[in-house]
């Protein structure tokens, strides 16, 4: 299996080269030649094994340049011992006739982890692989959950060393005390003075910056990025749709065969895009359902075909999806137009120039046979908290109650009775204020007596990870405007 950039430059790459390079040179996202297929008896097959043997049957198909063995490693490295606090990894809940795919039971309580465990694991035996001699630096912006999860990701992993740009006013407290608490010497964080684009605009310009990329690859460095624009990042999420179709087959919620909608939680549209990747495999997903917050940029270029990035940047109580550029829906663009590079480039460059593009009709339509879309306010996403607790005696995070918002919304415009799956992103442990205040708790003190609040109310336990902040030392403190993130990192 080779890669190859959305944009057209036409250099074929192994996996391991795309996965150290994380953005082909021509600005582009990697992205596979072909879609490997995957037959129903296969996806039945899979109901039996571990996740972590599920992930090396589905990985094994677009990692072909990684031997067996070396998938194994990596694999059981990142889910495998007690690294998540299910034995499932990725368990699927059922909630009356809907389903929850719970993605948050890694070692910093959201999905991130899901692929941030496995990509530095990939990378070094990439490194290994392709005889690169040079360190890796790892740039970072994150709009909360990626940046911990990438700092825990790569915590001892040799030839590494990690920079975390995190928007100063954009992530929530017990998000920010997880990354300043960070120990390791290999890793920095760092708050910007701005939101999370700002961030991730500047990471993106280090990244395009020829006179540092020369000057670090003088000293034997190369930038390498954990965003999720990284084919490492992307292919680990592919993953846990066969698994929670395998599992929902194996508990005898559904027959082999039978379609499955996901809703999905999206800001970077790189989860959803993993399940979209799945479809095109031959899983049997129905449609997926990409829900926003107020932030609500791709609801509207999933109804209309028009992305438009000139408007405000809100911040809500669900920051991870914060974000006005979603950087994978370039790779969404390639595979509906079966490989149009020039099409690609053309909305990119508007994209960038004017900050707007309007897709073709034709996309349009292909883009709605599977996705559908809709947004939720903070109030909405709060009381969906509440009923779901209310229904349920289960408690979601804000993010997640977005998804389940749209669920509902989906369902009554439609009155489409294909089973669906609620995508769960996060523990509702990082969000303390927000889902005490929906579910009508007082939300005062700091964020630990808001965790024992949230404890005394909700079934599940507070996890390891966050418990274990009490204790923990503030050990990063640097800030920096947008303009500084570049020096910062030569420094670095
Ligand atoms: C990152 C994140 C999202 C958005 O996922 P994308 O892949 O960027 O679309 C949603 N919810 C949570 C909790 C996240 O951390």
């Amino acid at each position: 299996m080779k890669y190859i950039s959305t944009r057209g430059d036409g250099e074929k790459v192994e996996s391991a080269e795309a996965i150290i390079r994380g953005i082909a040179s021509d600005g582009g996202l990697f992205v596979p030649t072909e879609l490997p297929k995957v037959e129903l008896h296969s996806i039945e097959a899979l109901a039996e094994l571990s996740y972590q043997a599920r992930a090396e049957m589905i990985l094994g198909k677009f990692l072909t340049d990684y031997t067996g063995g070396e998938l194994k490693t990596c694999i059981e490295e990142a889910y495998g011992g007690d690294k998540f606090d299910s034995p499932r990894v990725a368990p699927v809940v059922r909630l009356g006739d809907r389903y929850v795919l719970e993605l948050w039971h890694g070692p910093t309580s959201a999905f991130k982890d899901m692929a941030l465990q496995l990509l530095p694991r990939l990378l070094r035996a990439a490194l290994k692989k392709t005889g690169e001699t040079s360190d890796i630096a790892i740039l970072v912006a994150t709009s909360g959950d990626t940046g911990k999860a990438a700092l825990e990701g790569f915590k001892d992993v040799a030839k590494t060393r990690i920079a975390v740009f995190y928007p100063k006013e954009g992530v929530s407290r017990m998000q920010e005390l997880q990354m300043i608490t960070q120990t390791g010497q290999n890793a920095q964080v760092i708050a910007v003075e701005g939101n999370f684009d700002d961030a991730q605009s500047g990471v993106k310009q280090i990244f395009g910056d020829a006179d540092l990329n020369a000057a670090l690859r003088q000293k034997a460095i190369r930038l390498s990025s954990a965003n999720s624009i990284n084919w490492g990042r992307l292919a680990p999420q592919i993953v846990y749709y066969f698994s929670a179709y395998a599992d929902m087959v194996r508990a005898g919620n559904i027959e082999s065969g039978d379609a499955v909608h996901f809703v999905v939680p999206t800001g970077n549209f790189g989860n959803i895009l993993a399940g979209y990747y799945a479809k095109r495999m031959g899983l049997p997903i129905g449609k997926l359902i990409c829900a926003s917050n107020k932030n609500n940029v791709l609801t509207e270029f999933l109804r209309t075909g028009v992305y438009d990035r000139n408007r405000a940047l809100y911040q809500t109580i669900s920051p991870s999806m914060d974000i006005l550029i979603s950087s994978n829906l370039e790779r969404l663009l390639y595979h509906i137009g079966g490989g149009d590079t020039q099409k690609i480039s053309a909305w990119m460059n508007e994209l960038s120039a004017k900050g707007r593009y309007a897709a073709d009709a034709a996309y349009l339509e292909k883009i709605q046979e599977t996705f559908w879309a809709d947004w939720t306010d903070d109030d909405a996403a709060l009381d969906e908290i509440r009923s779901v607790y209310e229904a349920h005696n289960y408690v979601i995070d804000t993010h997640t109650a977005v998804a389940w918002r749209a669920a509902d919304r989906y369902q009554n415009a439609t009155g489409d009775q294909t089973p669906l799956a609620v995508v769960s992103t996060a523990s509702p442990y990082k969000f303390n204020q927000s889902v005490l205040r929906a579910l009508g708790k007082s939300a005062d003190g700091d964020e630990f007596a808001m965790l024992d609040a949230l404890a005394k109310i909700n079934p599940a336990k507070i996890p390891a990870g966050l418990q274990n902040l009490r204790a923990a030392k503030v050990v990063h403190t640097k800030q920096c405007a947008k303009e500084q993130m570049k020096e910062l990192v030569r420094q670095f």
